[in-house]
């Protein structure tokens, strides 16, 4: 299949395509999307194909407001629109009780579904032009690290999927936020571009799913079906390095080895002369280091040679923990605490 490279203007003809049964990857605040008609069950089977994701794992229906949620969801309590009015568009995904119209592929046959609202101007354009709930994971090959880039998107998708909406790196460059409503208190799944501290200054207590902060064992069921696979995860293996970041930093110089590749944070990267080495920003800046993590972990694939990763890791506060969630699990939680 040829991949069709297309521009936000070209927004009626990804809307063709994903109208087809098609699969169109697009721009989101958060990460690229892989998206079809989420009302199609073989549209729906497609991107499972195409990324090779477990069956188990399910996925988001991305609307264009929260005027929609109604056609897709049941017993929609009081919370969801507190925090749509607050946050939509944006990274928030809410799991809400699902109808019937919505097909077990798409919530891997939970009573479930996810549901977001993007803030891209490309995302809500191609979704209002659709008139159908997008059924979009992150647009990378299961396992890989999720796309912020329409490069990205390429190395994985090219070939598998129809086209490729380019609307230039993603802003916030981790996925979404996932609460779960159906609980009480509400849960989160997967910490994202809305802080947990602005979760819990919207709708009171917020309890943290314990797989945000450890690794969950192959024998466990979480609430999440997608919280037990391996993420993320550049070839080489990543040891996290966690402390006090002049700290990290002596510890990771003290380990420099041929073939030992370097995440550190912008104040350091002269400690490391000659490494493969990406740096995520500035310590201090949390939205910086969203932005960069996943295309500094896809980039080690891309250089030959590096056989092992060590990462300074940023503090939990804000969009921290979503960073740290994620690089904790690219590094399938190997941390040293210092
Ligand atoms: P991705 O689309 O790759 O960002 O992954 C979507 C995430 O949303 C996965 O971790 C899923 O497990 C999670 N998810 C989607 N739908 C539900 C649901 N109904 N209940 C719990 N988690 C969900
Ligand atoms: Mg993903």
């Amino acid at each position: 299949m040829n991949t069709l490279r297309l521009t936000p203007q070209d927004a009626p003809q990804a809307a063709d395509i994903i109208a087809q049964g098609g699969l169109v990857a697009f721009p989101t605040e958060t990460v690229y999307g892989l998206g079809a008609n989420g009302l199609d069950p073989a549209a729906v089977a497609a991107i499972f194909a195409a990324k090779g994701r477990p069956q188990d794992n399910p996925l988001i229906l991305h609307i264009p407001s929260a005027g929609h949620l109604e056609r897709y969801c049941q017993n929609i309590p009081p919370a969801a629109y507190a925090l749509a009015r607050r946050f939509w568009p944006g990274p928030l995904t809410m799991i809400l009780p699902r109808r019937e119209v919505v097909p077990d592929v798409v919530t891997a046959g939970l009573d479930t579904v996810g549901m977001r609202c993007p803030n891209h101007p490309a995302a809500l354009e191609l979704l209002e032009l659709c008139q159908l709930p997008v059924a979009a994971p992150s647009a990378n090959t299961s396992g890989r690290p999720s796309p912020t880039t329409a490069q990205a998107v390429l190395e994985d998708m090219d070939g598998k999927i129809r086209a490729v909406v380019d609307g230039g790196p993603c802003q916030v460059g981790v996925e979404s936020t996932i609460v779960d409503l159906t609980v009480s208190p509400p849960r989160l799944l997967r910490p994202g571009g809305v802080t947990l501290e602005e979760l819990r200054e919207a709708i009171g207590p917020v309890e943290v799913d314990e797989a945000v902060l450890r690794l969950m064992s192959t024998d466990e069921k979480p609430r999440a079906p997608g919280m037990k696979y391996r993420h993320y995860a550049p070839k080489a293996p990543v040891t996290v390095v966690r402390g006090d970041p002049a700290a990290t930093a002596r510890y990771i110089a003290q380990h420099l080895a041929p073939g030992v590749g370097v995440i550190c944070f912008e104040d350091y990267v002269n400690l490391y002369p000659g490494c493969p080495l990406r740096s995520l920003g500035p310590q201090g800046d949390r939205a910086e280091q969203a932005r960069r993590l996943f295309e500094a972990l896809r980039w080690f694939d891309t250089q030959g040679g590096v056989a092992a990763i060590y990462a300074q890791s940023p503090d939990s506060d804000g969009l921290g923990l979503a960073v740290t969630n994620r690089l904790n699990k690219a590094a399938g939680f190997h941390i040293i605490d210092l």
